[in-house]
């Protein structure tokens, strides 16, 4: 099994070769610690990750669930295509003020639509609302819930559609069916939901770093 100094040290060589210095996702995460929010946001190499699906598929309209201080938003917003937008759920105020101060910082408010308040209210809105199907949706707040986000996004998705969704693996947690942390069941009963699902192609990332082992699942709209 290889050990977490060696995965540690892969991934700083890996993001050195392959990420250029970035004083503005530097003082984003910077910004992000100063507020005393915790170190819960992607890496970089799974960010530029996010930027890099955004550009492949052209997308236009982005959703995500968790914007915390808005550091994965702001790969995701580098990958928009012409005219594109950001809409980005967050619950806290205070963790939305940030992600706004970083916005400013990098130079894309005019990108990103931030929505505060509790996801599954926001999400229900938009659905009532009959918004425009998204092109990607990056799935990162409460693991508890994600069942429930799932089929609301899906009202929000059309074919060719993709959704990621983070931290589903969790130090291969998910696979004991007798754990009693909320998130461990949350994203089994996740899993569950997505066993033979008739409208989505799926696949599973573990990821390892220097944030430990996890994992990202991948579902494509039919
Ligand atoms: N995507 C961010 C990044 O990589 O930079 C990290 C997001 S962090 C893992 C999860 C975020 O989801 C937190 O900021 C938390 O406040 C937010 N959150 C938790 N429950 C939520 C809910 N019900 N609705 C909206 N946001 C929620």
């Amino acid at each position: 099994m290889t050990d977490q100094k060696t995965t540690a040290l892969t991934e700083a060589y890996l993001e050195d070769k392959l990420l250029p210095d970035d004083p503005v996702l530097t003082a984003a995460l910077e910004r992000q610690t100063a507020a005393g929010l915790p170190p819960i946001a992607v890496s970089p190499l799974q960010g530029a990750f996010l930027q890099i699906i955004a550009q492949s598929i052209g997308a236009k309209r982005i959703l995500e669930l968790g914007t915390l201080a808005g550091y994965s938003t702001i790969w995701l917003a580098r990958g928009l295509a012409e005219g594109g937008k950001v809409v980005t759920l967050e619950l806290q105020d205070v963790n939305a003020d940030i992600a706004e101060q970083n916005f400013e910082a990098a130079a894309i408010t005019h990108l990103i639509d931030i929505k505060r308040g509790d996801a599954h209210k926001t999400l229900n809105i938009m659905i009532n609302d009959g918004v425009a199907p998204f092109d990607l949706v990056f799935m990162d707040n409460d693991k508890l819930n994600y069942p429930t986000y799932l089929e609301q996004v899906l009202h929000l998705s059309r074919p060719g559609t993709l959704i990621i969704a983070d931290n589903v693996v969790r130090d291969g947690k998910i696979t004991n069916a007798d754990s009693t942390d909320p998130s461990i069941k949350g994203v089994r009963r996740f899993f569950d939901a997505l066993k033979d699902h008739p409208r989505l192609t799926m696949t599973s990332l573990q990821t390892v770093g220097a944030k430990g082992y996890d994992g990202f699942a991948m579902m494509l709209v039919k």
